[in-house]
């Protein structure tokens, strides 16, 4: 029998990384092109088509045969597979995204979430793998959340769910892109992080941070000196601790999940953020849920929403239906 493999397309607000992978979750053949700058949602379909189709003819190649495609997809996400909104990706909106791939590739296509996808990835060949129930949060340019209930992915009654970066901390904070203020995104992301020591150093707090270029300042940046114990660095990762605390105490309290996955660029920050982040759950949520929530790193890296949106083209029966 030909060995099997699914593409797994995770399509971001700058790049799309597409690959092969194996049935153990092994990531081959990966391939990535600029997302940005088409002016209609055709013509990146078009570009995934000749993309999927090199990644099939390499299959050929080494006697495999490509049974399905897998895509996570910036953006709000019908079970259908169409693209609802895509804030970053707008030439997007309204595409039938997984129908559109399926009829030009004659392979069956699912597309979700992209932070959904990471959840999923994470969940089956990840961190979140004794977790029966758990929000993985994807600490990067914003905060992603993607929420399994009872080994399913619950993506809610209009496929929106598990917006976690949106839940609010600050009810007059900064402005969001969703249109509220002071959502978690605003604090805890890489983004928000970086906001923060930037204000810090505008109100002339003193911190090794100073000394670097604009461009060179980046969370690792702002990790590192926090381990060398740089005050400013210290107090903002630890701001961005107790925001995610508070916002996890209020989920704890709502649905006592078994755990919780932290991925993205910050998640390598996580010790330094756990402290702050233990102490305001405990300080707010119930003790009983506040206990039995595991905080646990992410182990798929980068490569978490490919596997995961590979995992959901070959079994998209995985998601609770409302
Ligand atoms: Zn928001």
């Amino acid at each position: 029998m030909k060995r099997e493999f699914i593409i797994g397309i995770d399509l971001g607000g700058t790049n799309c990384r597409l690959a092969l992978v194996d049935e153990g979750g092994q990531v081959l053949d990966g391939r990535r092109f600029s997302s940005r700058g088409y002016e209609r949602g055709r013509d990146l379909i078009e570009r995934l088509v000749s993309e999927c189709r090199n990644l099939i003819e390499g299959a050929d190649n080494q006697g495999a045969r490509v049974s399905a495609v897998g895509a996570g997809v910036p953006g709000l996400v019908d079970a259908q597979g169409q693209v609802v909104t895509a804030p970053n990706l707008g030439f997007l909106n309204g595409i039938p995204f997984a129908q559109d791939l399926a009829e030009r590739l004659k392979l069956p296509v699912a597309a979700m979430n992209d932070a959904n996808a990471i959840a999923w990835g994470e969940k089956i060949w990840g961190a979140g793998k004794d977790l029966h129930s758990s929000l993985t949060v994807t600490l990067g340019t914003g905060v992603g959340g993607g929420l399994i209930l009872a080994d399913r992915l619950w993506i809610g009654v209009d496929g929106s769910a598990g917006e976690f970066g949106h839940i609010n901390v600050e009810p007059e904070g900064p402005p969001c892109g969703c249109g509220s203020r002071g959502c978690l995104e605003q604090y805890s992301s890489a983004t928000g992080i970086l906001r923060s020591v930037r204000a810090a150093l505008g109100a002339g707090q003193a911190s090794c941070l100073a000394k670097l270029e604009p461009e060179a300042l980046t969370s690792a940046e702002v990790g590192r000196a926090a381990r060398n114990e740089d005050a400013l660095a210290v107090e903002v990762l630890q701001d961005a601790g107790r925001r995610l605390g508070q916002a996890l105490a209020g989920v704890a309290n709502l649905l006592n999940l078994d755990g919780v996955v932290i991925c993205g660029g910050v998640a390598e920050s996580l010790d330094l953020l756990l402290p702050s982040l233990q102490e305001e759950l405990f300080r707010r949520a119930f003790e009983r849920p506040a206990r039995r929530l595991q905080i646990v790193a992410g182990t798929l890296g980068d490569n978490a929403g490919i596997l995961g949106a590979a995992l959901f083209g070959s079994k998209p029966d995985v998601v609770w239906a409302a």
